[in-house]
């Protein structure tokens, strides 16, 4: 229905952060809409989401196809704030309660996704590392001790996911040795943080009220995939009066962009007087 030239004008093109790959994100449509409304509301069901939306969406600029199991989990979730972006806007607004005794204030957090990016950007950490003999490694230039790590992948993340030690288990993976002492194993997860920031951070505001400084766990997977559900939950209303109305089939329909769609809808609700 509508060709790669036009979907690369409405989509947008950026860099993966950590893999520096150049991709092509094209907007969601009705089919995607369904796979949002229909995945399971876990961290695994958002993982195996975020992770068919990517497949489905992103197109590589150059190079190779792209293997989502093998990239970090960073790239995975700043292509859901991306994919956020471009749906629904750069601006994400939520509110909390003043925790405060006796205040309960309502306290604005906004941000936007390209500042949230660029204050996550990854870089040197420091402790000085180089890259290890095998592809995807590394290791502290100055350490007699012999420790490599790699950076989480999203396949690394669904094997550990939901587990009670996920965390132990996730450095099982990336660090060797194993038995790294506590000291290191710190030192190697910095710099993982510093070559692949997680986008779940905290997020501090002010209350206007009382002047309490609150934080604000934000993840940034879950707050984008729940408001993506949200703006698609039309989407059965859509396919039944546009089947309706027009005698289009539901594969048509889902195929169509989401702004004709709703154009379409409106018509036909308007109508029918709906
Ligand atoms: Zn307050």
């Amino acid at each position: 229905m509508q060709n790669p030239a036009d979907e690369e004008k409405e989509g947008a093109r950026f860099a993966l952060p950590v893999s520096r790959r150049a991709v092509v994100l094209r907007p969601p449509r009705g089919a995607e809409d369904l796979l949002l409304l229909e995945s399971g509301r876990t961290s695994t069901g958002d993982a195996l989401l975020a992770l068919a939306l990517a497949r489905r969406l992103v197109r590589v600029a150059d190079g190779d196809p792209l293997d989502w199991n093998s990239l970090s989990v960073t790239d995975l979730d700043a292509l859901i704030l991306r994919l956020r972006q471009l749906v629904i806007g750069d601006r994400i607004r939520a509110d909390v309660a003043c925790p405060a005794d006796g205040c309960g204030e309502r306290i604005d957090i906004a941000f936007g996704i390209e500042e949230f990016l660029a204050h996550h950007t990854p870089e040197p950490g420091e402790w000085p590392i180089e890259a290890d003999d095998e592809p995807g490694w590394f290791r502290p230039t100055e350490s007699a001790e012999g420790v490599s790590f790699r950076l989480p992948t999203v396949a690394d993340q669904f094997a550990v996911i939901g587990r009670p030690n996920a965390a132990d288990e996730l450095a099982q993976r990336c660090v060797r040795p194993v038995d790294v002492p506590a000291r290191l194993r710190q030192q190697v997860e910095e710099a993982m943080e510093s070559l692949a920031p997680s986008l779940s951070s905290d997020l501090s505001g002010v209350c206007p009220e009382c002047g309490a400084e609150v934080m604000v766990g934000f993840d940034a997977r879950w707050y984008c995939l729940r408001e993506l559900r949200d703006r698609a939950a039309f989407i059965y209303q859509d396919v039944d009066l546009l089947a309706r109305h027009y005698h289009w089939t539901e594969r048509d329909i889902l195929a169509l962009p989401h702004g004709r769609r709703a154009a379409y809808a409106e018509l036909a609700r308007r109508v029918e007087g709906t």
